[in-house]
């Protein structure tokens, strides 16, 4: 866990010092109240390679923290879901290829969470 501390201006409580994790990749000057602050990292996406859109990146998954979330404050990893898309045979055994791979990828994702958590990344 990082020691370096930033400051946020919030609207409801003013300049607002929060740790900064290492991971974070998040801008913070957009956020208007201190429950909105989010820390975020980078995201790894499963790219599915489809006839219809070409290679489309989907399911990002990536580490998140909401410092001040009164009911989840720990670090979490995410996972976004989104649109449809269409397979034939072999888009489709190319797409269960990419899932299986991209499996991998989460399961790296849990054990750094269990790291990251264990590190102490819950309360302020
Ligand atoms: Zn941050």
């Amino acid at each position: 866990m990082s020691t370096r501390i930033i400051t946020i201006p919030t609207a409801d409580h003013g300049d607002v010092q929060v740790a900064e994790p290492d991971w974070c990749t998040a801008d913070h000057s957009w956020e208007p109240y201190r429950v909105d602050i989010t820390h975020t990292g980078a995201k790894t996406h499963l790219v599915i390679p489809t006839d219809c859109h070409g290679p489309v990146r989907t399911l990002p998954v990536g580490f998140l923290w909401r410092p001040f979330d009164p009911v989840q404050n720990k670090i979490m990893a995410a996972i976004e879901a989104d649109e449809w898309h269409d397979f034939d045979s072999a888009g489709l055994i190319r797409a269960a290829d990419a899932l299986v791979e991209h499996a991998t990828t989460l399961r790296v994702y849990a054990r750094q969470l269990a790291v990251l958590q264990n590190k102490g990344g819950a309360a302020q």
